[in-house]
């Protein structure tokens, strides 16, 4: 039995044999097939050869067309090379006599022969074993990309377990076979977390390396409660997993019953809970968890997973279905906040992945320096809206000039409607998230300009603590209890307090039920959260005194340390509410 702890992203208790997927990374786990499976890996390695050489004989023909036969010349080594018998042998031996999985076979037998290579002390021979690593690299990432497409076609309930997923994988996750999943990187608020969250899958990221020794099968328990993962439990974890699943299942149940009655204090201070969401089918989770409108609606999900850009016409649709599920409550559509993790097939070209993409073109630059893409968005929106109450959101505003210039492009766009005599909606409410340190610094300004705001913890924290929110290695860094971030929120909401703006908070921070207390405290009184939370936090903010709210907010301020923040706000959330805790 090996038993892991990741950080819990998305809440239930599930069981169920693994799919493993590997990645195509540097370090492929040491991962073995069953006996019986043997001959069908050999099999998968040679067509996994077989595309390879079918793709280098393709540049070879292209080169030699466009640049020459002697560039042509370049990619008949490489070939000679992936049709190497005796390379191919070895590989094929290490999976037959030692049951290794393709992906590890090939890994050692390719990195020991461009070892060998090197060793020999001949530059001509040294610079083969780059050709070497290369055909590494291809075969692998046919292998892996092999696993991806099955995990697409699956057929039984499964708990996935990998290296990573990106956005776009988790997005289309089959919820009918995918009973949860675990990912070795990840971190609290990183999108594929989130996601989980969205499409109520249970999972835990961030476990660290644990894959090697997996062939895929085995049965694991996962609880993203508690954020673990076990493979091959023995009796004793079984039994503690029936009972886990049986308590999970009716604190689920009692708080169900809570989706119908206001988010009001004790003192009858209501607090409006809005949903966040990623794709128009939850806009119905929204409604039946009691959610007071949608506060955050990530659009750039109607790009992922896609490999054509939404037409005008599919934004008009989705963001048509989520308004009239809402039926006049607000909706908040947040314009796209495409790159860093979330660059669809269509844009591979359009995004440069510098090295930090997290510091590069994405969000609301991306848009502006993509008027036609921002624009298409921007006109779907004003034609849904007619007769509802949208309000516009721009992500990542870094500089009072970008909020001015996305501002400009809404009345550029208007304005085209209106000579084209297409009907749209006017006046709508122009807010932005708050989500870099440096508007936070700015804030007093952007007050004067804006409709409303919303604080996006989730990369305010990144950019404030320089934590990558999807590593886990940093995970301790990251933290919503951090003082600084405590103060950076406290000095957003006062500015909005005093010049009458509304303000919300729609990162996980908000989700967090430790923190709500506090956020009242901090005096918002709206938020916008994941939608399963939402009972739960009902459950918090009816137990609370505004008092009690203010008392906390105080004494959580005077804190140095983000451990005794979160320590204590867990200890006033057991004290407020025990019986709903999961
Ligand atoms: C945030 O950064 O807090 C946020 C809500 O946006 P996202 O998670 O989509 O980056
Ligand atoms: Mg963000």
């Amino acid at each position: 039995m090996l038993v892991k702890r990741g950080i819990a992203v998305s809440p239930g208790v599930v069981s169920g044999p693994a799919f493993v997927l590997g990645d195509d990374d540097a370090r492929i786990a040491r991962r073995f097939v069953r006996a019986s499976a043997v001959d069908e890996e050999v099999d998968r390695f040679y067509a996994a050869l077989e595309t390879v050489c079918a793709e280098i004989a393709g540049n070879r023909e292209l080169a030699a067309e466009q640049l020459g036969e002697q560039f042509g010349q370049i990619f008949s080594a490489h070939l000679d090379l992936a049709r190497d018998p005796l390379l191919a042998a070895e590989i094929e031996d290490l999976i037959r006599q030692k049951s290794y999985s393709a992906d590890y076979a090939s890994s050692i037998a390719l990195d020991r022969n461009a070892k060998r290579l090197r060793s020999l002390g001949n530059p001509y021979l040294a610079e083969r074993a780059t050709d070497v690593i290369d055909l590494k690299k291809r075969v692998l990432s046919r292998l892996n990309g092999e696993d991806r497409l099955a995990l697409a076609k699956l057929t039984s309930p499964v708990i996935v377990l990998a290296n990573n997923l990106t956005p776009s994988e988790t997005a289309q996750l089959n919820r009918e076979f995918v009973l949860g999943f675990a990912t070795e990187a990840g971190g609290h608020t990183s999108h594929t977390a989130i996601l989980a969250g969205a499409l109520e899958i249970p999972a835990v990221v961030g476990l660290g390396r644990f894959l090697n020794d997996l062939s895929g099968g085995e049965t694991v328990i996962l609880d993203g409660n508690i954020g673990e993962v076990i493979i091959e439990p023995d009796e004793a974890a079984e039994e503690q997993y029936r009972d886990s699943q049986a308590r999970f299942r009716s604190v689920a149940q009692r708080l169900e019953s809570l989706s119908g009655l206001p988010a009001e204090t004790q003192d009858g201070v209501r607090i409006s809970l809005m949903g966040n969401i990623e794709f128009p089918e939850e806009a119905d989770h929204c409604i039946e968890r009691g959610a007071d409108g949608v506060g955050l609606y990530r659009t750039e999900f109607l790009y992922l997973g896609q490999n054509q850009d939404p037409t005008e016409d599919d934004h008009f649709q989705a963001y048509s279905q989520v308004v009239s599920a809402l039926n006049g409550r607000p909706v908040v559509i947040r314009t796209l906040d495409l790159g860093a993790d979330k660059i669809p097939g269509s844009m591979e070209q359009l995004v440069h992945r510098g090295a930090n993409p997290v510091l590069g073109l994405r969000s609301i630059r991306l848009s502006l320096q993509n008027l036609p893409l921002f624009k298409t968005q921007l006109r779907a929106i004003l034609r849904a809206a007619i007769g509802h109450d949208v309000r516009i959101m721009f992500p990542l505003v870094s500089t009072l000039l970008e909020f001015r210039q996305a501002k400009m492009t809404i009345a550029d766009v208007m304005e085209d409607l209106e000579e084209e005599g297409v009907p749209c909606a006017r006046g709508l409410q122009i807010g932005m998230m708050v989500e870099v340190p440096a508007a936070v610094m700015m804030i007093e300004e952007f007050a004067r300009e804006v409709d409303f705001f919303s604080i996006g913890t989730n990369d305010l924290i990144q950019y404030a603590l320089a934590a990558d929110r999807g590593d886990p290695s940093v995970a301790n860094l990251y933290s919503s209890g951090d003082p600084s971030i405590l103060r950076l929120i406290q000095r957003v909401v006062s500015a909005a307090q005093a010049n009458d703006v509304p303000v919300s908070v729609c990162g996980q921070m908000s989700s967090d039920p430790r923190f709500v207390p506090l956020l009242v405290g901090m005096g918002l009184r709206q938020i916008s959260v994941t939608p399963h939370v939402i009972p739960e936090l009902k459950a918090v903010i009816r137990q609370l005194t505004i008092a009690d709210a203010e008392r906390i907010a105080s004494q959580a301020m005077s804190f140095e340390l983000a451990r005794d923040v979160e320590s204590f706000l867990n200890s006033e959330l057991i004290k407020l509410c025990p019986d709903y805790l999961r």
